[in-house]
């Protein structure tokens, strides 16, 4: 046999060897059935699953498993997924999660991802898909409407939020030229209601070094602009260089809005860069009783959104637009030999305005909701939320509790004031006491040294009879712990 023969042989029976990796028709039928199948049983089910599940140990049934020790039939694999990931601590597409700020998850998302999976798409460059990066770009470009920014902003869907913030703040320091040597003297300024992956998003950009400089707020949580401009003036006589202005648009914490438009006042005058994070508010510009809360967002220079959180998408797209085009071209852009032949006409690609190259085909999962369903869902579920929020907030104060502000949101603060012993401690064991029945998850948070319990509420399926539910946990809660003082005496009154 010859050398060539050996060769072409070898090379068929690896060949053979690699077959299972393309299922035929039947197999793969078979396979999608199965999947599908677990899924109805998912979301038919999801009704009686827990919120939050506090048993934690069917989560080692991954490691038992391990990879590539052996290979599994797609019933064990979904049996294995429903037992160890589906089912321990938090439930994100439950109806009562009302945790951080959650979203859902929509189906009709899981079909876009689905259907870009298989095509596999190659939406970085234009070049290569010019009907999936025109399909990405004219996503932004319904976001970049909603925001009121002209024409010629761009703007990128990223892995979420956090990476949103951080390409934003990355375009700022380009668009500004701040150098190295100016960061020392670089002034940002935001409340301590800002979401910590901005200042997550300074260091990794390198700019962990620039003057951090924190805004009072009012009554409301929201950033005083009078105190801004206090602020950059005494900085500019100190010879710093007042620089960016970080304000939020629904802070995680409470659910504020900062005067965006007062502040635009500020930086343009000053001649600061303005970044509003939108991740959670931004989409509420589709609530007409909600979108003079917004007002100024056009103004800004840079903005984010996420559409995993606000329009319900399962979780893995955030988005950054940048009023001024130009800038978040020129902080990514770059050429390569190996890519001579991708020319440049057909639309601004995702790699030209963001740091991936090669990434997740991320437009077919908001694209194919949007034009299966219509915005006008989208904004019925988000006026909804805005007012089941508004009901909670007077009903739980109906029953005793004391709450924070009228909420700009969907977020509300509220805690129980015991006839004696320590709140903080009682409000502790209450949130225990709600997220141990599991049917649903609330979160908490420290304001001012106070501990109180907050309600998000931003899962699409989340409607009245959760509210109403929660409102009857809350109530038993506080009966259970009001008759019971040992079970929450002993508590540490602080955080852990
Ligand atoms: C969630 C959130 C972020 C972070 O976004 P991720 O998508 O979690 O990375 C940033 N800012 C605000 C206001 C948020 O609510």
């Amino acid at each position: 046999m010859g050398d060539a023969t050996r060769l072409r042989d070898r090379i068929r029976e690896l060949e053979a060897r690699a077959a299972p990796l393309e299922p035929d028709g039947v197999e793969r039928r078979r396979l999608l059935a199965a999947t599908a199948e677990y899924v109805e049983g998912f979301l038919a089910g999801l009704p009686d699953r827990p919120a939050f599940e506090s048993d934690r140990t069917t989560a080692a049934g991954i490691d038992e498993v391990g990879v590539g020790k052996r290979s599994l039939g797609i019933g064990e694999i979904l049996g294995l997924y429903e037992r160890a990931v589906a089912t321990p601590a938090l439930n994100a597409a439950s109806a009562g999660h009302l945790a951080y700020i959650p979203g859902g998850g929509i189906y009709a998302s899981a079909l876009g991802d689905y259907v870009a999976a298989v095509t596999n798409e190659y939406a970085g460059v234009a070049y290569a898909s010019p009907g999936g990066v025109a399909m990405e770009n004219r996503v932004l470009d319904w976001m970049r409407d909603l925001v009121g920014y002209p024409d010629e902003a761009r703007g990128n869907l990223a892995a979420g939020g956090s990476v949103a913030n951080f390409i934003a703040v990355h375009t700022a320091r380009e668009a500004t030229a701040l150098g190295a040597r100016d960061v020392p003297d670089a002034v940002v300024y935001s409340t301590a209601h800002v979401h910590h992956c901005l200042a997550k998003a300074l260091r990794v950009a390198g700019l962990g070094e620039t003057v951090s400089r924190t805004v009072a707020f009012d009554d409301r949580y929201r950033m005083r602009p009078d105190a801004l401009a206090e602020a950059i003036a005494a900085d500019r006589e100190a010879g710093l260089r007042p620089w960016l202005v970080l304000a939020s648009a629904g802070t995680t914490d409470v659910g504020a809005i900062d005067p965006i438009d007062e502040i635009a006042d500020v930086a343009e005058a000053e001649g600061l860069w303005f970044h509003v994070d939108a991740a959670y508010g931004g989409f509420f510009a589709l609530v007409d009783s909600v979108r003079p809360k917004l007002a100024g967002m056009e103004r800004t220079d840079s903005i984010v959104l996420d559409p995993h959180k606000t329009l319900f998408l399962p979780y893995g797209t955030g988005a950054v637009l940048v009023r001024n085009g130009d800038h978040l071209r020129n902080a990514h852009t770059y050429e390569a030999n190996y890519m001579q032949d991708a020319v440049h006409e057909e639309g601004d690609s995702p790699a030209d305005l963001s740091p991936e190259l090669t990434k997740h085909f991320r437009g077919p999962r908001v694209w194919f909701p949007l034009l299966l369903h219509g915005v006008e869902p989208f904004a019925a579920c988000l006026e909804e939320k805005i007012e089941l929020t508004r009901y909670f907030h007077r009903e739980v104060r109906a029953r005793g509790f004391e709450v924070g502000p009228d909420p700009d949101l969907t977020v509300a603060m509220y805690r129980w004031v015991p006839g004696e012993g320590d709140a903080n401690a009682f409000n502790r064991a209450l949130a225990r006491y709600v997220n141990e029945d599991g049917r649903v998850f609330v979160s908490t948070t420290m304001i001012d040294g106070t501990y109180v319990l907050r309600v998000a509420i931003v899962v699409f399926r989340t409607h009245l009879e959760h509210v109403d539910l929660t409102l009857q946990i809350l109530e038993r809660g506080v009966a259970e712990l009001e008759a019971h003082p040992e079970r929450w005496r002993t508590e540490p009154a602080s955080p852990e």
